[in-house]
């Protein structure tokens, strides 16, 4: 049999495959996790975007399965999985979004974007990092050099810390090697998500997934960065609004009201006390709790990280926050970075609890 060889995934196919897939796992469907573009043919060179899928680094191991009793995960079932996966995606995003909003990929194929990897991986002091992150181009304004040096700044802001923890570690990790030599070793596996590329803005969310050595479990951070393009500035959360308008206020009424109903299942279900005060606090009118939000075609998206308003095994959750809701408290350089004028928003369609 010839040996297959590895033909790097044009960028944007790489990018329409992510999108139709809104970066997460057709199988499994769990949000976040590290992923792979996977061949369903398994020739690595047939980069056509029907042989693609978004898969998790677990579902994809079940496609490597060899004999034994167990079922493989083969092609026909990954097209099935596919199929049924991105006409979900397509549907939520019409009903959150509304059809004529801008789509994703629309915006995507406005610029020429290149996915950037960062391996690194030392034996000796036992940790490993993988990050990736993106580039636009042609870099023909000075601009977008520089919006581009932020982005990657802001990545190294990300792993550095985490890096000179695991050196630091370094003797702790090898008495451990002794005992436990697979949970020896720090990680950190970083992922992006492009949320609005417009010719004002560009904001998006990384998630950093961090295992250190020992630990029980590996955690998962959100980092989000929003920034203007013309002259290149990054825009923290807290300045996107008017410092005398009660945005916090009316985030969280909203958040919370989302979160609650995320919880009872559209309020099929009772929440528990315990539950409720977690939300309430976690998502309460506090600038720290509104630190992680991205900006989309029609709101913004709030992060709630594990432990904010839930515990570990409940996982990140997040909430969509349509303009309406906010619009009025933004400053007027937002205002027009948005180009808020040309959308319908209105005070009045702030949903009530
Ligand atoms: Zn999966």
């Amino acid at each position: 049999m010839p040996s297959k060889t590895r033909i790097e995934i044009p960028g944007e196919i790489a990018a329409q495959v992510q999108f139709n897939s809104d970066r997460t796992c057709c199988v499994c469907w769990v949000r976040g996790k590290p992923y792979q573009i996977h061949h369903i043919d398994e020739d690595p060179s047939n980069n056509d975007i029907d042989n693609l899928a978004v898969l998790c680094f677990d579902c994809h191991n079940e496609t490597q399965l060899r004999g034994g009793f167990s079922r493989k995960l083969d092609a026909f079932q990954i097209v099935k999985y596919r199929t049924d996966w991105t006409k979900r995606v397509a549907s939520k995003r019409d009903k959150e979004h509304g059809p004529s909003s801008l789509s994703r990929s629309e915006i995507l194929t406005a610029s020429v974007l290149r996915i950037l990897k960062i391996e690194e991986k030392s034996n000796e002091t036992g940790y490993s990092i993988d990050a990736e992150y993106p580039r636009f181009e042609p870099e023909t304004s000075g601009s977008l050099a520089e919006v581009n040096l932020c982005i990657a700044a802001f990545v190294m802001r990300i792993i550095q810390p985490f890096r000179s923890q695991a050196i630091q570690r370094s003797n702790e990790k090898a008495e451990l090697r002794k005992t436990s030599p697979s949970a020896a070793w720090d990680s950190l596996s970083i992922s992006h998500r492009l949320s609005l590329v417009t010719d004002e803005l560009l904001s998006m969310d990384f998630s950093a997934w961090t295992y250190n050595a020992g630990a029980a479990h590996p955690t998962r951070q959100t980092y989000t960065l929003t920034v203007q393009r013309n002259p290149p500035l990054e825009i923290n959360p807290k300045d996107m609004f008017d410092k005398s308008s009660e945005y916090l206020h009316l985030l969280s009424e909203y958040c919370v009201g989302e979160l609650r109903r995320q919880e009872s299942d559209n309020g099929d279900k009772t929440i528990e006390k315990t539950k409720d005060d977690w939300i309430l606090s976690g998502a309460g009118p506090n600038a720290k709790n509104y630190e992680r939000l991205v900006l989309e075609g029609r709101g913004l998206r709030v992060f709630f990280d594990e432990y904010q308003v839930g515990c570990h095994a409940e996982g990140r959750s997040e909430v969509f926050v349509p303009v309406a809701c906010f619009g009025q408290a933004l400053t007027p350089s937002m205002k027009a970075l948005l180009k808020l004028k040309e959308w319908h928003y209105q005070g009045s369609a702030v949903r009530t609890l």
